[in-house]
């Protein structure tokens, strides 16, 4: 349903007649990632093949030097009949780099355009980045990745927000921008907090993080994925909590009152504040795991004394961490300023000291490259007639934070991917070798297969130094011993 306009009637036309926003529509991908868990496994099941081929195709195509759907006959007990369907049908990469920007603090950001020319962002953060793990900064590199063209949620400050919802993204194309990352950097951390509200994507979210997750593909860690929703549903955070109990989640609050909160999203009409808490304490109860708490600080709006102590009511007593984030102005419909940061002090001081919240103020990251890059998307992909404007723009989702409200900065570096994996990406990536180079799997089984094989031949060597000296000491000894009793020490 079109949530400006409230009508479900239009949505299968491209506008909704009522809010001139473009509506979503339903994308086909052909030829599909061949890094969607769904396509892959249907593709099989439908050739009365075993599903557990899929896993050897990725193992293959993830851990084999310069590995391509190309030579997909090398992988091991694949039958035939399969390899000219699957080059017919999917390919290793559906989305590519059409450019990326580097900021002075090694934050990258890539613009990533999908098979059907619509565009997206994935941020790549060297260090620093609010998880709901560790929200005062990650050690290891964090990425953003996006699972929406544009937005339906209508958050009023957020420049995706006014774009509407083009469509959503494959589990197979999310997964696609963390292969794309692992380009720059040795990727630890994933926010699902780019383009796009993950929960009205909400199959392919799960189907991406569970192959994020899966030990045999990418290998991390359930608690350093984060997923940020601003609330579609009880049901669905209800089922998030179920599917995915070890991953992190995160709560766009922004108010804490459901009159103040309705000001600020639409989201908040179709899940009012007390229900999106309920689905929080259950989340809580359930996993046993922080919530990360996200909120936008808007000078005049809900950054006041009064405002603070209501937020630290509704959230004391509860395992919580608070993010406040400075808000980047944008050229939104609604004018909103940012809190300063004496104001923010404030307000965090009334959270941590009088209700005992750990409160966090998120750091910017890539201050200098950020406004021109989510301009040049929310740009190319803005409908005709659709609310908004065509200035600078920010994703309030976003990690990266503008800190030059010109957009007049120069990014650091900027260039085609070929370029910027040149000047950055990992060795192994410049070296051309493997997609996903860390000890997942078959690696790991190889080098317990060269160390045991190292530990063996240590073995004999220690055994033949054994002999060598024991045979020696026998040696001396008899000569001594004959010695003695011929009498050859005698005379000494
Ligand atoms: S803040 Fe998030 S949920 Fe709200 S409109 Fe922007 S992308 Fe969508």
């Amino acid at each position: 349903m079109c949530v400006e306009g409230g009508r479900k009637a239009y949505r299968s036309s491209a506008v909704c007649l009522f809010c001139v926003r473009t509506m979503p529509r339903k994308r086909v991908l052909s030829p599909l990632p061949i890094f969607d868990q769904e396509a892959l496994e249907a593709f099989l099941v439908e050739r009365k093949q075993k599903v557990s081929h899929a896993v050897k195709i990725w193992q293959y195509l993830l851990f084999t030097p310069n590995a391509s759907l190309e030579t997909i006959d090398r992988v091991e007990n694949l039958p035939k009949v399969l390899w000219e369907p699957l080059r017919k049908h999917f390919v290793l990469f559906t989305t590519k780099v059409v450019r990326a920007t580097t900021s002075t603090d090694q934050t990258h950001k890539l613009l990533i355009e999908l098979q059907d020319g619509l565009r997206v962002e994935t941020v790549v953060i060297s260090k620093g980045a609010s998880t709901a793990r560790r929200p005062e900064g990650e050690d290891g590199v964090t990425i953003c990745v996006s699972s929406q063209v544009g937005c339906k949620m209508g958050c009023h400050f957020c420049a995706t927000g006014s774009m509407g919802e083009l469509g959503s993204l494959y589990a197979g194309e999310i997964i696609e921008q963390l292969v794309h990352a692992r380009r720059w950097a040795n990727v630890r951390n994933v926010v699902f907090m780019g383009m796009g509200e993950p929960f009205n994507n909400y199959r392919n979210m799960v189907h991406a993080v569970r192959g994020m997750l899966d030990p045999k593909r990418f290998a991390l860690s359930g608690k350093r994925i984060t997923v940020s929703t601003v609330g579609v549903t009880q049901k669905s955070i209800q089922q998030f909590t179920a599917d995915l109990p070890h991953v992190s989640l995160a709560i766009s609050l922004h108010a804490p009152n459901q009159e103040l909160r309705a000001s600020l999203t639409n989201a908040a009409r179709g899940l009012p504040l007390p229900k999106l808490m309920a689905a929080v304490d259950n989340h809580l109860e359930k996993t046993k795991k922080k919530v990360m708490v996200e909120y936008v600080m808007l000078k005049g709006v809900n950054d006041s004394i009064a405002v603070a102590h209501e937020l630290g009511k509704l959230l004391m007593g509860k395992n919580v961490v608070v993010n406040l984030i400075p808000y980047n102005i944008t050229n939104v419909e609604r004018a909103y300023e940012p809190t300063e940061a004496e104001g923010i002090r404030a307000f965090k001081e009334i959270l941590c000291k009088v209700y005992g919240l750990y409160t966090n103020v998120r750091t910017e990251k890539g201050g200098d490259v950020a406004a021109a890059c989510g301009q040049l998307v929310v740009q190319s992909m803005k409908p005709k007639g659709a609310a908004g404007n065509t200035g600078k723009v920010a994703d309030i989702e976003d990690m990266m934070a503008s800190a030059d409200p010109t957009g007049t900065s120069p990014p650091v570096e900027e260039g085609t991917e070929e370029d910027l994996v040149r000047m950055h990406g990992t060795e192994l990536y410049k070296r051309g070798l493997v997609l996903w180079p860390s000890l997942a799997h078959n690696q790991r089984s190889d080098i317990k297969q060269l160390t045991s094989k190292m530990q063996a031949e240590r073995g004999v060597n220690i055994r033949l130094y054994a002999i060598l000296v024991m045979g020696t000491v026998a040696i001396v000894y008899m000569w001594y011993r004959t010695g003695l009793l011929l009498g050859l020490y005698d005379g000494f």
